[in-house]
């Protein structure tokens, strides 16, 4: 067997060349938090290529039509980007739950995204707004794909792209964990919404931990969507989260904790995108 190769490019010239002189698989690593933690199977033999160090992949660009985020840009670094915020609160509000200090000065969203853990918190984010990975191949050619399509098989990732498009007026994030801190989600639920004169026009909400993979909740969206915010709507609205939760994952052991717990975290998250209080005596109606 060939000896693991360990490389450690300091740009993208030097990291496409890495890819492509090997024919053996090439495995990337970034912050290492899900990789190295104990019990994960490490790669043994061909190339471990060290993506922390090359330079431009870490940066964040807020200021044109599009966000573009390099892969390597730490979970600390998305939780505190004022630029980010301002154009994508719920991206930094998914990062600052994510883990804790020590984890988020070491995780990457490339990781996340290609670790593809179904409580990912970044990922129902990066899901509402349509987001889209750039990707170097294993045979070196760049390419560009949907988020959802992705596979480790595609290679690695260079930058997640989010066009102005998909970028809606509000976005809110909220994550249900069994504890405060240092928890991973049982639940969690990213919206962007278009919100006008008390009333919604688009609406797109995903969810995490309820299926492989973030689960586009378009039945709870067209209840919000179109309609003023007003105690009917979202008593529609819990129904249909309630229904979303039944259809997921139905008869599983969570079921029913779930279908309770997403009310209450479907009311914050209108409260977060909206900056009104959860207190508010409008979702207490609501749940009357
Ligand atoms: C104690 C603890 C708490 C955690 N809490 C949370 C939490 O609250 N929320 C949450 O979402 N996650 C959490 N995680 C999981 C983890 O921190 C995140 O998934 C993180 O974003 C992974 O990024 P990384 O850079 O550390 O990935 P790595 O461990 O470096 O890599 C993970 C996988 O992704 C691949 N990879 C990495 N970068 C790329 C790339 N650019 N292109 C292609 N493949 C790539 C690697 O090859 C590897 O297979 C936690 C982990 C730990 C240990």
């Amino acid at each position: 067997m060939i000896p693991l190769a360990i490389a450690v490019p300091a740009d993208l010239a030097e990291l496409q060349a890495a890819i492509v002189s090997w024919r053996t698989p090439v495995r990337y690593l970034a912050g290492g938090t899900d990789m190295l933690i104990a019990g994960r199977a490490l790669p043994e033999a061909g190339l471990l290529v060290d993506i922390t160090r090359v330079a431009d992949m870490a940066l964040i660009s807020t200021d044109g039509s599009d966000i573009c985020i390099g892969a390597a840009t730490t979970v600390a670094a998305l939780a505190s980007h004022s630029g980010l915020r301002a154009r994508l609160p719920a991206l930094c509000e998914a990062a600052a739950q994510c883990g804790s200090v020590q984890i988020r000065n070491r995780a990457t969203i490339g990781g996340n995204i290609a670790n593809a853990a179904p409580a990912a918190d970044l990922m129902p984010v990066l899901t509402v707004v349509g987001a889209r990975l750039r990707l170097i191949g294993q045979d070196g050619t760049q390419s560009e794909i949907p988020l959802g399509d992705y596979s480790p098989a595609h290679g690695l990732i260079t930058d997640v792209t989010m066009q102005a498009g998909g970028l809606l007026q509000r976005s809110a994030f909220v994550k249900l964990g069994p504890r405060q801190d240092l928890a991973i989600s049982r639940l969690n639920l990213a919206l962007a919404a278009e919100f006008h004169d008390g009333c919604f026009g688009a609406v797109r909400i995903a969810a995490g931990a309820l299926s492989p993979a973030p689960l586009i909740l378009s039945f709870a969206a067209a209840a919000l969507s179109g309609h003023k915010l007003e105690v009917a709507v979202l008593r529609n609205f819990l129904s249909a989260l309630t229904a979303e939760v039944d259809a997921a994952i139905p008869g599983r052991n969570s079921q029913l904790y779930k279908r309770r717990a997403i009310a209450g975290v479907g009311l914050d998250l209108i409260a977060q995108a909206l900056g009104l209080s959860p207190r508010d005596r409008l979702f207490e109606e609501a749940v009357e």
